[in-house]
C-alpha cells in the first residue's frame, strides 16, 4: 500500500506522465493539429553560383508558425518530429509544398530555379518515400532536374534499401547532395560510388576559415577532391566577402550564407531574387 507522506508521492507517477514526456506528447499533438491548420511554411535562402554571379536556386527551410510562440526554427521541432515519426506526414507535406512552389513560380512566368530540400533519414528510408516523391513531381509537373534532395551522412549508405532508394531517385532525374559534409562519420568511399551530385560544406568549417588555418585547409581539400570527382560544392554559412573571394579562387561552385541573403518567405524571395 502506498504511504501518505508527500515525499513519496512520486511513487504514484506513471512513467508516461513524466513532465518531459508529457510536454513532448503535447507538442506532438500541437504539431499534428498545426499541419492540418496550415501552420508550417517554407522559407527560401538563395544559392549563389560564383562563376556567373547569379542566384541559381534556393534551399527550402522549414518554419512552424506556432499559434502562441510565433515563428519557430527547425531545431525547435524537427528533432521531436523525427523522434515521434511525425516527420513522415510532415515530410510528405514538405515535398508537395516544394513542388507546388516551383510550379507556382513557373506559372507566374519566372525563369525556373533549382529548389533544394532537406530530407531526414527516417523520411528517406520510409517505404512510401519514392512513391510520394514521384507523385508530387507528377502532380505539380515539376521538372525533376530542378529538385535537389539534401541528405546527410547519417543515411546508412551501406544498407541495401537505402542504396536502392538512392538509385531510384537518381533514375527519376532528381539531384542529391550531401548536407553538412565533413561533420559525419562516413567513409569517403561512398562519395564516388553513389549517385550524389553536390557536397555542402558545413558552416562549422566555413565561418572561421580565414582565421583558422586548419579549417581553411579542410575546405581547400574538399574543393580539390570534389573537383577531381566532378562534384559541385556549396559552401554554407558564408558571411564575409573575403570568404567568398577565397572560395571563388579555389573553384567552389556555389555559396550560401547571410552575405548573399538570409532565408526569407516565398513572397519576399520572389520580390528580391526572381524576375
Ligand atoms: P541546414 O540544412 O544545414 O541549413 C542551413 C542552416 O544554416 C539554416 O538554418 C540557415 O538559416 C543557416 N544559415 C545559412 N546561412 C547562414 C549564415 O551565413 N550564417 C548563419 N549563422 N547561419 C546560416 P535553419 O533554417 O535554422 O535550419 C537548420 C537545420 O534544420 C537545417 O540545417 C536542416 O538540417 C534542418 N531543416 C530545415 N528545414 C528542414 C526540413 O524541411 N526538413 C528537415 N528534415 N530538416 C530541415
Ligand atoms: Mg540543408
Ligand atoms: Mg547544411
Ligand atoms: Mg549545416
Amino acid at each position: 500500500a502506498a504511504k501518505k507522506s508527500p515525499g513519496k508521492r512520486w511513487l504514484f507517477y506513471d512513467e508516461s506522465l513524466h513532465p518531459v514526456e508529457q510536454s513532448k506528447l503535447e507538442m506532438e499533438k500541437e504539431m499534428r493539429y498545426g499541419l492540418e491548420r496550415g501552420e508550417f511554411l517554407l522559407h527560401f535562402q538563395p544559392l549563389y553560383r560564383l562563376e556567373t554571379e547569379t542566384v541559381a536556386g534556393a534551399e527550402a527551410l522549414m518554419r512552424w508558425n506556432h499559434p502562441k510562440q510565433g515563428l519557430l526554427p527547425p531545431n525547435q521541432f524537427i528533432p521531436l518530429a523525427e523522434e515521434s515519426r511525425f516527420i513522415i506526414p510532415l515530410g510528405k507535406w514538405l515535398i508537395r509544398e516544394v513542388c507546388r512552389q516551383w510550379r507556382d513560380w513557373k506559372e507566374q512566368g519566372y525563369e525556373p530555379i533549382s529548389l533544394a530540400v532537406n530530407i531526414s533519414v527516417n523520411q528517406f528510408i520510409h517505404p512510401e518515400f519514392v512513391r510520394e516523391l514521384e507523385g508530387a513531381l507528377r502532380e505539380f509537373e515539376m521538372d525533376p532536374a530542378y529538385l535537389e534532395l539534401e541528405i546527410t551522412e547519417n543515411i546508412p549508405f551501406s544498407d541495401a534499401h537505402a542504396i536502392a532508394v538512392l538509385a531510384h531517385i537518381n533514375q527519376l532525374g532528381v539531384r542529391m547532395s550531401i548536407d553538412d559534409f565533413g561533420t559525419g562519420y562516413s567513409s569517403l568511399q561512398y562519395i564516388q560510388r553513389l549517385p550524389v551530385h553536390t557536397l555542402k560544406i558545413d558552416r562549422a568549417f566555413v565561418y572561421d576559415m580565414m582565421q583558422n588555418r586548419n579549417n581553411r585547409v579542410l575546405v581547400e581539400t574538399i574543393l580539390v577532391m570534389a573537383n577531381q570527382l566532378e562534384l559541385d560544392v556549396i559552401a554554407e554559412g558564408v558571411e564575409e566577402q573575403d570568404q567568398l573571394d577565397f572560395l571563388k579562387e579555389k573553384g567552389c561552385t556555389f555559396v550560401q550564407g547571410y552575405l548573399i541573403g538570409k532565408p526569407i518567405s516565398a513572397e519576399e524571395f520572389q520580390l528580391k531574387w526572381l524576375g
